[in-house]
């Protein structure tokens, strides 16, 4: 008679042998979340518990010459975390948090942990504690995204002073093509680190992260209307003020001069420790769906709505790690139709960097450019980075403004061309000035504008084949490129 203990491990293993071997009886189609322009058939749909069954698949994919492509919670637009054919793992369940270093303030997770997972258990740990640490940031939009996702993109919030995420990882584990596990730092294994960091799951799957977290602050909300002419010397304002967070949120109304010109700054001011907490007003989901829908169906009032909205936090409190928390609809496309109706479509998003003193000139010519070719832009906000010189493709490759683009975009080849387009011009606009843009959301980019901005692609692409010289770890994204340069 088996124990409960070893009636639940057997069944775990029998569960995971045949979801490996099994033939495949029926197709397997999965996509991003936020275009739903990444459809893709994947052979295997896999969902480890544990790192032992993680090595096990990678090591049984290996045996039998297959390729393995990684997702965490399928937020990338470009096809990154998904390749035809392949055996995908869903690493959504590793998700446990590991340890908690609170004399040194290191948190060690699993690489399918998502944010507000983390954020709970170090808070409910150190409840007590009279000084608490906190992440220094996360990607704003969304809180579904993954460790691990995270990670393989160098993303980066709104920090007004801050490097991408590489600057708050201390070291992590990656389950290379062997199936064996790998510690990477900035002392060992350091090309790795610096190669898999921002390199899209492409050197092995990262399956436990240690970051490192800042002293928690209490931050005071400060909000004004402002110029886009004004936004250089504002945001160095506010970084001399010593305020760590920020950004501006622009009109998106195409008729109006104040379309990129006028928006929302807002930025957080650290105040004392023994100030209260105040931030009575919120979005909520429905809140952001009628915003969503003003956007679609009335840029101007949607800009009034936002901005009343803003205007009327200004001097809530928040903490400086749960203010980065943030709603988001993954079915916002199809709540929009439902309402709304009209064709099949979704947002696109775009990030272009630019010097900083060329964000006024880069704004009036992109709002040209958005006019000309009738693009609809229902979102979008510029913020600052700070120069990365740490990860092996860096796209923080000066200390640059951001400038964040959400598209709307009909799902139908004159629709997606037609985004596509304005994706392109945008990127002209940005070379045109020293700038860049991120590998994250799309692979529109000419090669002439990939090469421009990333001209160390090739050698990327040949570190990828040393780490991982059978090609195991594979995404759409991956093959393109490849047979791009192949050609
Ligand atoms: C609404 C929205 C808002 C966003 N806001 C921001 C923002 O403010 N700042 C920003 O920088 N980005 C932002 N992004 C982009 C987002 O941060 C990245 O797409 C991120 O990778 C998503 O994480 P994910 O868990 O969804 O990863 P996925 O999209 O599932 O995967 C992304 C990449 O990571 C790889 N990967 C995933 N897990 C692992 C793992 N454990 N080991 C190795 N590789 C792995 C995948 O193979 C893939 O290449 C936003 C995206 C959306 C849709």
């Amino acid at each position: 008679m088996l124990t409960r203990r070893e009636f639940i491990r057997t069944a775990a293993l029998f569960a995971l042998a045949p979801r490996i071997l099994a033939p495949r009886e029926r197709e397997i189609w999965i996509n991003d979340v936020h275009s739903q322009l990444n459809r893709t058939r994947v052979r295997e749909l896999l969902m480890p518990r544990t790192r032992e069954e993680l090595a096990e698949i990678v090591r049984s994919a290996s045996r039998k010459g297959l390729p393995i492509s990684v997702s965490g919670c399928r937020h990338s637009m470009g096809g990154q975390q998904f390749a035809t054919d392949s055996i995908c793992i869903d690493t959504r369940p590793l998700a446990r948090v590991i340890s908690f270093d609170q004399e040194r303030g290191l948190i060690e997770a699993e690489g399918g942990v998502q944010w507000p997972k983390l954020i709970r258990t170090y808070l409910d740990a150190q409840q007590e504690n009279a000084k608490q640490w906190g992440i220094a940031q996360k990607q704003t939009g969304a809180d579904t995204f993954t460790l691990g996702g995270s990670l393989s993109s160098n993303v980066h919030g709104r920090g007004l002073a801050m490097k991408p995420l590489i600057s708050n990882i201390e070291s992590f584990t990656l389950i290379n093509a062997d199936g064996k596990s790998v510690r990477c730092s900035r002392d060992e294994n350091n090309e790795l680190f610096r190669v898999a960091i921002g390199g899209y799951g492409l050197f092995g799957l990262i399956d436990s992260v240690t970051l490192r977290l800042v002293p928690r602050q209490k931050l005071r909300r400060v909000v004004e209307i402002i110029h886009a002419g004004d936004l250089p010397k504002r945001f160095e304002e506010r970084i001399a003020q010593e305020f760590l967070y920020g950004d501006f949120q622009f009109s998106v109304d195409e008729k109006s001069p104040d379309f990129l010109q006028r928006g929302v700054f807002s930025c957080y001011q650290p105040i004392d420790e023994h100030d209260p907490i105040v931030a009575e007003k919120k979005l909520r989901n429905d809140d952001w769906l009628d915003l969503l829908r003003l956007a679609y169906t009335d840029r101007e009032k949607a800009f009034k709505y936002y901005s009343d909205y803003y205007l009327s936090t200004n001097g809530q409190t928040y903490w400086s790690d749960t203010s980065q928390l943030s709603a988001y609809l993954p079915n916002y496309a199809k709540k929009l139709r439902e309402q709304i109706g009209g064709e099949e479509s979704s947002l696109i998003i775009t990030e272009i960097y630019v010097p900083r003193t060329d964000l006024p000139d880069f704004l009036a010519q992109a709002a040209k450019l958005l006019r000309s070719n009738r693009t609809i832009v229902i979102y979008g906000t510029v913020r600052l980075i700070e120069k990365d010189d740490e990860s092996f493709l860096a796209w923080a490759k000066e200390s640059y403004a951001c400038i964040i683009f959400n598209l709307l975009t009909l799902h139908k080849l004159d629709g997606i061309k037609a985004s596509a387009r304005s994706f392109r011009c945008l990127i002209d606009l940005a070379i045109a000035r020293g700038g860049s843009y991120y590998l994250t959301y799309h692979k529109f980019a000419k090669p002439e504008q990939l090469i421009a901005c990333y001209p160390q692609f090739k050698q990327f692409l040949n570190l990828k084949r040393k780490y991982d010289p059978t090609e195991r770890f594979q995404s759409e994204w991956y093959r393109y490129y490849r047979n791009l340069f192949a050609s």
